[in-house]
């Protein structure tokens, strides 16, 4: 049921997922005449109303806290780009990159991970047979289930290989329960503990590359950061003292932009280098021979260490700041508000929902999909006006 091979694919590295020889959709479909099955998918996941969410969902930075802050849509795209520009150095599938990177925060919670936790938190308290909350099992269960835009199923029926992109990580409960629904599909690798494709691995690292670079945007934006304060990490100094010796005198947001874009592409290209040299070394024949052996698309020696230092001082500076810190025990507040609402009056939410069961997974279907400021209205409706604004501190 596969599209005839387009030409582009030819020049794809053996070990690339080809859409001629996808492992398929769930329901079988006829070829396109226009796109192949990857392509398809991401059109598909473009169109889907969960991805017309993600502008309202929280990156780091709550939706209301500025315009210019990363949202999970604009943090979804430059994790498109960032993994188009190295699948097309490497010669992996650029589309089906692009599909994976675009649906990888679909099931995301509003409120970022606080909303994920206190998500996490509420199901697993009211039941502790419960595998709990996780986003990456909830992209896929809203691209297989809960998107509702064809007449004859439920979900997207996207390919086997977008979906197993999709699921970067699964918990060996919800690994298994996929099994028992789809013997050796998306779940088996993480009861194996093998790799998934090169597109999938890829667009892990790029996920990782693209939010430490920019989260330092937009901790600096926000003045939680101070410019001097990233100048404590050798990197980003070094790369301070190159532009700065490139362009002496300049200052400000074009400083910070500059160290930022180079640092993007030493990571960028050190992927793309180190990767070839594994690709080179291990010489897999076909994508199922990549998913066998060691994961290959990675930092080298030197630069992992280094984003992994990026990473700790975030944390320390950015997602512990005290004030990040107080919005995001609001969000958790909210969210637990709401489960809470919904599990004991159903009737709360709107009637297809409050008709479905079982009734745990409808409520963590339905607060999983809200963004940020739904959730905050739906708060003020259920608990009164003003209570969501000031758990948020604001006005
Ligand atoms: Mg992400």
């Amino acid at each position: 049921m596969n599209a005839p091979t387009p030409p582009f694919e030819r020049t794809l590295h053996r070990a690339a997922c080809h859409a001629a020889t996808s492992r398929g959709r769930r329901i079988a479909e006829a070829p396109s005449p226009m796109r192949d099955d990857f392509q398809r998918d991401r059109d598909r996941i473009v169109h889907s109303t969960a991805f017309r969410r993600l502008v309202y969902k929280t990156q780091v930075f709550l939706n209301h806290e500025g315009d210019l802050f990363r949202t999970r849509l604009t943090h979804s795209l430059e994790v498109a780009q960032l993994a188009r520009s190295i699948a097309r150095a490497l010669g992996l599938n650029e589309d089906l990159c692009e599909a994976i990177a675009l649906a990888h925060d679909l099931g995301h919670t509003p409120f970022g991970h606080a909303g994920q936790d206190a998500l996490d938190e509420c199901v697993r308290a009211s039941d502790p047979a419960s595998a709990g909350f996780e986003h990456n099992f909830q992209s896929l269960r809203v691209v297989d289930s809960l998107e509702e835009r064809y007449p004859s199923h439920d979900g997207l029926n996207l390919t086997f290989e977008t979906r197993e992109g999709i699921l970067k990580h699964c918990s060996l409960r919800h690994a298994r329960e996929l099994e028992e629904q789809e013997p050796g599909g998306v779940g088996q690798r993480f009861i194996d503990r093998t790799q998934p494709s090169l597109e999938a691995q890829l667009c892990n690292l790029a996920d990782e590359i693209a939010y430490n670079a920019h989260d330092i945007d937009d901790g600096v934006r926000s003045g939680l950061i101070e410019y001097e304060q990233l100048l404590e990490l050798a990197p980003f100094a070094d790369v301070h003292r190159q532009v700065l010796t490139d362009h002496p005198g300049v200052t400000g947001r074009r400083l910070l932009f500059e160290v930022i874009r180079r640092t993007l592409s030493r990571h960028v290209h050190d992927v793309i280098d180190t990767s070839a040299r594994n690709l080179e070394r291990q010489r897999p024949v076909d994508a199922d021979a990549a998913r066998a052996g060691p994961s290959l698309i990675a930092l080298g020696d030197a630069l992992g260490p280094e984003l992994a230092e990026v990473k700790a001082f975030l944390r320390a500076r950015l997602y512990r700041h005290p004030r990040v810190v107080a919005t995001t025990d609001g969000a958790r507040q909210v969210v637990r508000d709401l489960f809470h609402a919904y599990a004991t009056d159903p009737g709360q939410m709107p009637a297809p929902h409050a008709a479905r069961a079982p009734l745990q997974q409808t409520v963590v279907d339905y607060v999983a999909g809200m963004t940020d400021r739904f959730a905050l209205r739906e708060h003020v409706r259920l608990k009164g006006p003003g209570a969501a604004s000031a758990l948020l501190g604001i006005v």
